[in-house]
């Protein structure tokens, strides 16, 4: 049994954080343990009842850092959110969670604070209070009125988490429809930690760039929380910049960095690689299917190994319930690696039956660091779980000779050509193979004869303008067959995606798809 307070103690007097642009730039562990101390201070004077959600819409930071360490280790639940939300959906976040504090930075959040104003009466004990958070050398918290609540060096007594304490909700990206909420305890994210740590031989010598947003799993878990638990450094940018990237990268000596495929394709498309190339120990891609060629590019150009490693929300203990391994461990391109931990992964068919080894089903996994459930969502919960107590991923996929998972595409978003089914997956990696092509989306729309066919949109690289759609449609015909090939495809600047850079396919359908035209 552990809890976050044990596994990330934040004792070194080593670097935690470096906030590019800011003063100070560094702050050591002890810093932001001190800080962490006086927030959960103030927290205990708040006499919230134990295992209360706090909203952390905050970007990324080292506000956040404290916000999540306190709240967290005093036994309340973190519940990161999208500080870009709009108000409603705030509105709908802070009553679902029933959150009492929301914490927003001192250029407050106006959406947030509307709708803590509209929905107050509902939660429990009063009203949704919000306080501003700034933080550096020291941290003050400060009510909506500017007035600072908590004075440095107020002292009051603090409650302890335990093990299997809720820790942190969060929410699913959304690539498929509403978010769904996760509830995960202490012990799936010290789980999931040291998972990560191992996977990744993260040492307290390594600094990672952290791109990802920290209300998603990916970055809070593995660029965030597992990185301070070996007391390495993480340099925090708000957001994701590429204009800023490797000049962050190179001056303060990142070691790696975890993204989304979009990420690394944008970083391929758009920014210069610095002249010389600074050592890089691993770039690590999780989250959607990295392309072959994407990968490949990346390592010709960043002179570093690309690992690939495969999570859903959902399984928070590991965020990644396969991985590649680290140089001299094997990778094997297109494959998201092998289960990691106690993770436990079967291919069943839609029966729930294992299927023949080899063969194409949905991807099951069971293991101590699965979510028991969706937080009310019974109708999800019973759907997702098999007899045998497997949670369904919604991912279609396979397993080959060496235990290797490849995933083929999500069951939702499979093309159903007249009964022929085509994945999606597939023709965005034989898109992206052409030298023209920076960003590629297939999907499906309806059909009268075939009841879908396929449609795909593409962003072309600066180079690549000249190309048509012809062009592109032939490249294709000479790599998959004929019913496969993209009947239309349309050309695009942007390709709209989710906050965690992920593509939803049907909202791409929906934008460029326009019935009566055809
Ligand atoms: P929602 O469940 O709300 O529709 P989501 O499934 O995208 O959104 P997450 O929990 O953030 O929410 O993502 C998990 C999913 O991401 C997996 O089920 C899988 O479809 C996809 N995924 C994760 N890693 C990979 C990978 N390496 N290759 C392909 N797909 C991946
Ligand atoms: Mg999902």
């Amino acid at each position: 049994m552990a809890t976050m307070q044990e596994v990330i103690p934040l004792l070194s007097s080593s670097t935690a954080i470096i906030t590019p642009g800011a003063s100070p730039a560094a702050i050591s562990f002890r810093s932001l343990s001190k800080q962490v101390n006086s927030v959960r201070s103030f927290l205990s004077s708040l006499a919230l009842s134990p295992q209360s959600a706090v909203a952390i819409a905050l970007e990324n930071s080292l506000e956040f850092a404290i916000v999540f360490f306190a709240v967290t280790y005093s036994g309340f639940v973190a519940a990161p959110l999208n500080p870009a939300l709009k108000q409603s959906e705030f509105e709908f976040y802070l009553q679902d969670l029933k959150c009492p504090v929301a914490f927003v930075a001192t250029k407050e959040n106006e959406a947030v604070v509307k709708a803590a104003g509209k929905i107050g009466k509902f939660v429990e004990g009063g009203n949704v209070n919000i306080f501003t958070i700034s933080a550096g050398d020291e941290v003050t918290v400060s009510g909506l009125d500017g007035k600072k609540v908590m004075p440095t060096g107020w002292k009051g007594k603090v409650q302890d988490a335990k093990a299997d304490d809720v820790a942190l909700v969060l929410h699913t990206s959304g690539t498929t429809g509403r978010p769904k909420v996760v509830p995960l305890t202490h012990l799936n994210l010290t789980t999931s930690i040291r998972n990560i740590i191992q996977t990744y031989r993260l040492t307290p010598s390594d600094t990672s760039l952290l791109v990802m947003p920290l209300f998603h799993v990916h970055g809070l878990l593995c660029g965030f929380l597992a990185p301070f638990a070996v007391s390495a450094t993480v340099i925090v940018p708000p957001r994701f910049s590429a204009s800023s990237f490797w000049h962050d990268f190179v001056e303060y000596k990142a070691t790696w960095y975890t993204a989304v495929p979009t990420i690394h394709q944008i970083l391929l498309k758009s920014a210069a690689a610095p002249e010389p190339l600074p050592k890089i120990r691993f770039i690590r891609s999780c989250s959607s299917a990295l392309a072959p060629s994407t990968m490949r590019s990346l390592e010709e150009r960043f002179h570093a190994p690309v690992i690939e490693a495969y999570a859903m929300t959902e399984e928070q203990a590991s965020h990644q319930m396969t991985s590649n391994e680290l140089p001299p461990g094997k990778r094997k391109p297109t494959s998201v690696g092998k289960p990691q931990g106690s993770v436990s992964i079967k291919i069943l068919d839609q029966d729930g039956n294992e299927v023949a080894g080899g063969q194409e089903g949905e991807i099951c996994v069971k293991g101590g660091n699965v979510t028991k459930g969706y937080r009310n969502n019974n109708l999800a919960n019973e759907s997702s779980f098999t007899k045998s107590g497997y949670f369904r991923t919604g991912d279609q996929g396979k397993v080959d000779e060496d235990g290797f998972v490849f995933i083929t595409g999500r069951i939702k978003e499979l093309i159903n050509r007249g009964g022929e089914k085509i994945s999606p997956v597939e023709l965005d990696g034989v898109l992206l193979e052409h030298g023209a092509v920076a960003e590629a989306v297939a999907f499906a729309v309806p059909d009268e004869m075939y009841g879908q066919e396929v449609q795909a949109a593409v962003v072309l690289k600066a180079d690549g303008k000249n190309v048509t759609e012809q062009d592109i449609k032939d490249f294709v015909a000479e790599r998959v067959a004929k019913f496969k090939v993209p009947k239309k495809i349309y050309f695009t600047k942007v390709m709209p995606k989710t906050a965690t850079g992920k593509i939803q396919r049907k909202n791409i359908a929906d934008k460029f798809f326009k019935p009566q035209s055809q």
